[in-house]
């Protein structure tokens, strides 16, 4: 499945992103059209690659983001859904930019305390 090794990518992105004591509870990742995803099948692979690893449980959500296209007849840019539009000026001398985009935009992170300053520490005293 084409997601999973996306998943895996961005799970790597994610570990390498997050701070020590600090706990991940969703990431937003921008992904252009060339990457191809099927949302439904991005949650699942998510999921697959997340199970029983520290991420277990994070929110992935996907911002899908839509072609730009250029037009070599008149120079003009814009995006679109549908990188086969042809342009206003009638050409279809038409060709996607980029699109291989897969960036990780933020992620919501829950500090967590070092475990020395957890609580208070059970007192040892030396009998008299
Ligand atoms: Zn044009």
């Amino acid at each position: 499945m084409h997601e999973l090794s996306i998943a895996r990518s961005l799970l790597g992105l994610v570990k390498e992103n997050t701070p020590e004591h600090a706990k991940v509870r969703s990431v937003l990742v921008r992904v252009g059209p060339l990457q191809a995803i099927e949302p439904g099948a991005m949650q699942l692979a998510w999921h697959a690659v997340t199970d029983d690893s520290p991420l277990d449980g994070v929110e992935l959500s996907l911002t899908l983001v839509p072609w730009e296209l250029h037009c070599s007849a008149c120079d003009r840019r814009w995006t679109s859904e549908n990188w086969s539009d042809p342009c206003q000026c009638g050409s279809c001398r038409v060709d996607p930019i980029g699109g291989h985009e897969l960036t990780l935009l933020s992620l919501d992170i829950e500090e967590i305390e070092p475990e020395e300053s957890k609580g208070s520490q059970p007192v040892m005293r030396k009998p008299a």
